[in-house]
């Protein structure tokens, strides 16, 4: 391979690059007085840093070129580029420019595979890396703005073959349909998903920034794409994670949005993620996701699903692949977590769920009130279930319980206590039987 693997799996993962990173908020990140471990004058390091195109441009003078795919344009980046002269630094050996080096201890060597490489021989500091390592280093930022900086700098351009630019146009015209024409001719849809337009913007932007890495996008859908929730969270500055989750299924129910089945992810792209996100070091959900064209079929099905919704709303906190599959049955919330399948979804959920249901009545029905450590411990004990899993599936299903059975969970506290007289020790949560019609007492507790 002339790539290596992991700088590919950044560009993929962070394809988004709408949002460049101001100079200060990298400047900020960087090692304080870098500029004095490489001598008084190195405009070269100075305008990385910075990410002053303008600059390194007219320091390189680059003539611009077009590659055919991105391994070819990465080839081109990490062999063909002249790291010396980029850097600026000269001689077989220089002063590092990532620690405070006395005596030059820094070189450059090209590998057998062809690529550039600097090395620091200090024991302290022994950095190594190619260009793209150099220009994160330098500038504070990640290995797939560090690639959009160079390619940016020295104009090299992936030629964007004619299935890309379908797939552009197709994505470019959605986004037209979103702004222009959603509202006025599609107000019961508009209404439903108004407010995850953003998030679905966003990600009409990964894909469209993702059509230049053909290769691994490339399927009979269109463009496949993923993105973590994490990664979503952040761009929309929303804190939880779970929101984004909500959001992505409002907009798959809707038919804005697809979530690709496992068998159905381009090769290359799942392998490329999983590495990836393992490689982070923390686990954060992705998502493979594909746009499909918002044409007059596709719009008139989201319409009928907006009129589906109406009929049966389902609140934002019951919105997980059990609100899902219980309002609106299996094939749509399969539709909407493809990931969770067949298998997991289980009669055992099933099963949980109505044992948590029966403890809970039963009781309700000896005293008059449930407390949810006993529900738990009674049915984990019972059917010698991990306690987790119960609490997990408890969660889940509290709300659609109390519902159903017209029940209320309260904080006891002394007056309560006494008022119902209930006594055990201290101020557990309880499960009783509603005492006023009040819907938002239950959507308090989470
Ligand atoms: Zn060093």
């Amino acid at each position: 391979m002339r790539y290596r693997v992991q700088d590919l799996e950044a560009a993929l993962a962070d394809v988004t690059l709408s949002m460049p990173r101001s100079p200060t908020e990298s400047f900020g990140t960087l090692p304080v007085a870098y500029t004095s471990y490489t001598g008084p004058n190195n405009p070269h390091i100075e305008a990385i840093a910075d990410g002053n195109i303008n600059l390194l441009q007219t320091l390189y003078n680059p003539a611009g070129e077009t590659f055919p795919d991105y391994s070819s344009l990465y080839e081109h980046i990490t062999c063909k580029i002249d790291l010396r002269a980029f850097l600026g630094v000269s001689g077989s050996k220089f002063r590092c420019l990532f620690h405070n080096d006395r005596n030059p201890s820094a070189s450059i060597f090209t590998s057998k595979a062809g690529e550039q490489f600097y090395k620091c021989h200090s024991s302290h500091c022994g950095f190594r890396g190619n260009i793209r390592r150099c220009v994160e280093k330098l500038r504070g930022c990640t290995s797939a703005q560090a690639g959009r900086l160079l390619q940016e700098v020295f104009r090299l351009r992936i030629e964007e073959s004619p299935w890309a630019a379908g797939q552009r146009q197709l994505l470019e015209e959605n986004r037209r349909v979103l702004t222009t024409d959603l509202e006025s001719l599609y107000p019961d849809l508009y209404k439903n998903v108004r407010r995850d337009l953003v998030l679905l913007d966003q990600m009409i932007g990964i894909a469209i920034e993702s059509s230049e890495l053909e290769e691994f996008v490339r399927s009979d859908l269109g463009i496949v794409f993923f993105a973590s929730n994490r990664h979503l969270a952040k761009v929309l500055n929303i804190g939880q994670h779970r929101t984004v989750s909500k959001k992505i299924a409002n907009l798959c129910f809707h038919r804005l949005l697809t979530k690709v089945s496992q068998e159905q992810i381009p090769a290359d792209l799942l392998q490329r993620s999983l590495k990836c996100n393992s490689a982070k070091g923390h686990s954060s959900t992705i998502g493979y996701y594909c746009i499909p064209p918002y044409t007059d079929d596709r719009l008139d099905e989201a319409v009928e699903r907006a009129r589906l919704y109406q009929n049966c709303p389902l609140s934002r906190r019951a919105a997980t692949y059990e609100g899902y599959y219980r309002t609106f049955g299996v094939d749509i919330a399969r539709e909407i977590y493809p990931q969770i399948g067949e298998r997991d979804h289980h009669p055992d959920a099933e099963d949980r769920t109505f044992q948590i249901q029966e403890a809970t009545m039963a009781m309700i029905g000896e005293y008059g009130y449930a407390v949810e450590r006993e529900i738990l411990d009674q049915v984990s004990q019972g059917k010698k279930l991990v306690y987790g899993i119960v609490k997990t599936q408890f969660k889940r299903s509290l709300h659609e319980m109390l519902q159903s059975y017209n029940l209320e969970m309260v904080q006891l506290n002394k007056p309560l206590k006494e008022r119902l007289g209930i006594e055990i020790p201290g101020y557990p949560r309880i499960i009783m039987p509603r005492r006023q019609d009040d819907s938002e007492q239950a959507d308090e507790m989470d």
